[in-house]
């Protein structure tokens, strides 16, 4: 069965699903992982949610997938994405100057 981006919404087919990487759970409180809900998000989606934010932001004011989907600092990657089949991106650190994975 396909997976879907919880973020982007776009459907990872199953043929891409073979490399186990392209489809990641993300944890929404990253530092209470055993508490934590997950969602599956595509991988550009989980490197750029680490990208942009701290795992403290994360934790505090964008732990559910609705808060992660309207926030500002994501929206114009969103734009992008959503109209590529890319399944994998470099994140170029930007004017935010973040330079956080995982
Ligand atoms: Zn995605
Ligand atoms: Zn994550």
């Amino acid at each position: 069965m396909p997976t879907t981006c919880a973020l982007c919404r776009r459907i990872v087919p199953d043929e891409t699903i073979s490399d186990p990487q392209v489809v990641q759970k993300h944890h929404l409180r990253p530092e209470d992982r055993a508490e934590s809900p997950t969602v599956m998000l595509c991988r550009p989606c989980h490197k750029q949610i680490h990208a942009v934010f701290t795992n403290e932001e994360l934790r505090e004011d964008y732990d559910t997938i609705t808060a992660l989907r309207v926030a500002g600092r994501l929206q114009e990657y969103l734009d992008w994405i959503r109209n590529t089949e890319k399944l994998d991106i470099r994140i170029s650190t930007n004017s935010r100057g973040r330079e956080r994975t995982g």
